[in-house]
């Protein structure tokens, strides 16, 4: 059996839309950390490696059989401004596998060497972002939020020029697909819409299958796409997460999270949350994130209107149409989200108004949110005076009343506090990456040498919604003097 059963239908089906390339040699690849559950999902026959076998696998300096190594072109609005010509500068596509329950999945390394899209950039990636990823989209996964996964981490034994020298590293990045809304960009911009409607049609099969059916599929494949981003970013908002450089090439069609580069959890409840360092105008902030979701699915649905429809200004009506559903269908994910958070299962009325007290009670405060909802989850049935949940406020007037009310909510539809603290407790993670605890990680690695701290975030990470009291310190906020307020983009 061969280890990777690879089947690899964007080369065979796509030629023109990538390019070949090939990972360059490291000096001395040691794996950092392997994805055994991950890998078993995929169906990969991993027995015939040791661990340096995998660990020259998984930096490129030995490609596996049927592996066809290339790197997809890509165009992006950067901030607002075009790029028509970024593509896979820093990552390599191996190839895709066909998982265990029939889903296809690429399997793609990150930092493996120069590709023809590298433009200026060496193609590597240093360590620090390597483990931030692993760290951030396995934890996502974890918390049931559609994400790009880790299959392995590994150290190169190169160095890497970045503002200072720091260990390179390499990624394996697993994805439903690499398709982002700057692919669709990089042939609309140049005027190919062959190579659109071959993409597109690639999309919808891999995808949104279910398009193909409706009377317009390149509509209802814009409209599937915007669904799932709805969905996507409601729960990021749910648990607080601020991506950070949502540009159209870091938006991937399929609905899942991807890229983690200047990426960050809120600590304490603020819309304006905004860590990455190079976004000095707030674009990316926390609670900018769906007007942006839907400014990138605007590119999108430009490069699919000359598909839609012959007549061009119907096509633009139509698909208009699609779009200016976004908000709406954001806000019906984003309280079904919450909803679960409070323990509610029905939807009413009055749910956004009394969600919205508490986040701005929260604000007013700067309370912490994942303990904040933690605390309300464990002490559901007892919230009363001297709570947990209430000694967290200063206003402790103001935050009993919105409890009164929450329990009026929880009784008119008919659900015990009892049962409602147990299902809260699946829905409020104890534990997020906290960015005081990924910086330590980070700095751990590149400047001692020490993978300890990792090894033991990602554990901890890897069950977000159990106490493990063992663990409790990893549930702590930051002090003052820890919080980090900026991350730095992934390269
Ligand atoms: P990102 O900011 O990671 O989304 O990357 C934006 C673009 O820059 C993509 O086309 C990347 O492939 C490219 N890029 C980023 N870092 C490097 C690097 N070290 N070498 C070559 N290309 C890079
Ligand atoms: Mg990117």
């Amino acid at each position: 059996m061969t280890a990777f059963p690879f089947d690899n239908s964007y080369a065979r089906d796509l030629e023109g839309l990538w390019l070949k390339a090939m990972p360059s040699r490291v000096s001395d690849p040691q794996l950092i950390r392997f994805n055994n559950e991950l890998a078993q999902e995929l169906g990969l026959d991993l027995s015939a490696y040791d661990d340096p076998g995998l660990a020259a696998v998984l930096t490129g300096n030995d490609i596996p059989d049927g592996a066809q190594p290339l790197a997809m072109a890509y165009a992006g609005h950067q901030f607002g401004h075009f790029s028509p010509q970024l593509g896979d500068g820093r990552a390599i596509l191996l190839g895709e596998v066909i998982d265990r329950q029939g889903r296809r999945r690429d399997i793609q390394l990150k930092g493996p060497g120069r590709t023809p899209f590298s433009r200026n950039g060496d193609g590597r990636a240093a360590l620090g972002p390597v483990l931030r990823e692993y760290i951030v989209s396995e934890f996502m996964h974890a918390a049931g939020i559609p994400a790009t996964r880790a299959l392995a981490a590994v150290l190169t034994g190169d160095e890497v020029y970045r503002e200072t020298v720091k260990p390179g590293g390499v990624f394996t990045r697993v994805a439903a697909s690499h398709i982002r809304v700057g692919t669709f960009q990089f042939f609309a911009a140049r005027g190919d819409m062959g190579a659109v409607k071959r993409l597109a049609d690639f999309t919808m099969a891999r995808h949104y299958p279910e398009a193909a059916n409706a009377t317009r599929p390149y509509l209802a494949l814009f409209e599937a796409a915007l669904e799932r981003q709805a969905q996507l970013i409601a729960k990021w908002t749910a648990i607080g997460f601020v991506h950070g450089v949502m540009n159209t090439d870091n938006m991937a069609v399929s609905g899942e999270t991807i890229d983690f580069g200047p990426c960050a959890f809120i600590d304490h409840y603020d819309p304006d949350a905004l860590f990455s360092s190079i976004d000095q105008n707030g674009r990316y902030a926390f609670s900018n994130q769906p007007l942006i979701a839907q400014w990138n699915l605007a590119r999108l649905a430009e490069t699919l209107v000359p598909l839609i429809d012959a007549n061009q200004d119907e096509a633009v009506r139509l698909v208009t149409e699609v779009l200016e559903t976004f908000p709406e269908r954001f806000e019906s994910r984003r309280l079904a989200e919450m909803r679960l958070k409070f323990g509610l299962s029905t939807p009413r009325e009055e749910d956004a108004a009394l969600f919205k007290q508490l986040l701005d009670l929260m604000q007013l405060e700067a309370i912490d949110y994942t303990v904040a909802f933690r605390r309300l989850a464990s002490d559901a049935d007892e919230v009363g005076q001297d709570s947990d949940f209430v000694n967290l406020f200063a206003d402790k007037a103001n935050v009993e009343s919105w409890l009164q009310s929450w329990r009026e909510r929880l009784l008119a539809e008919g659900t015990k506090a009892t049962s409602a603290g147990l299902t809260m407790q699946v829905a409020n993670p104890a534990y997020i990456p906290r960015n005081h605890r990924i910086e330590g990680a980070i700095r751990a690695a590149e400047d001692d040498g020490d993978l300890g701290p990792f090894q033991k975030l990602a554990d901890v990470l890897a069950r977000p919604y159990d106490d493990q009291p063992e663990n409790a310190a990893y549930q702590t906020p930051p002090r003052p003097e820890e919080r980090v307020t900026k991350t730095f983009c992934g390269t």
